[in-house]
C-alpha cells in the first residue's frame, strides 16, 4: 500500500501528524502540538497543507486515515 494525500481537501489541522505513532517516535515535539522539526517524519503540515516526506517509514497502521476529518490522507 502507498500513503496518499489530497492537499485540496486538507484543512491543515495536523491531527494526522500528531496521531501517527511513527512520527511521534521520530519527532517527540509532535505530541505537544508544536509540529515536527525534521523532515525525517513521514508527513507534516507546511504552509497550511499536509505534505509527505519520509513515506518509506510508514508502517501502514491506518491511524492517520482514521483521524483525518476530511479523508485527505489515506492508504491505497
Ligand atoms: S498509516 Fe500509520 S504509520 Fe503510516 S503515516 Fe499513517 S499513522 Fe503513520
Ligand atoms: S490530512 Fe487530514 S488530519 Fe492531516 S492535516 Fe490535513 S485535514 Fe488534518
Amino acid at each position: 500500500m502507498e500513503l496518499k494525500v489530497n492537499q485540496d481537501n486538507c484543512l491543515g489541522c495536523g491531527v494526522c501528524v500528531i496521531a501517527c505513532p511513527v512520527n511521534a517516535a521520530i519527532s517527540p515535539e509532535n505530541a505537544g502540538g508544536n509540529g515536527a522539526k525534521t523532515e525525517e517524519v513521514i508527513m507534516m503540515v507546511e504552509n497550511g497543507f499536509i505534505k509527505l516526506f519520509s513515506t518509506d517509514k510508514c508502517e501502514e497502521c491506518g491511524t492517520c486515515q482514521m483521524f483525518c476529518p476530511v479523508n485527505a490522507i489515506w492508504l491505497e
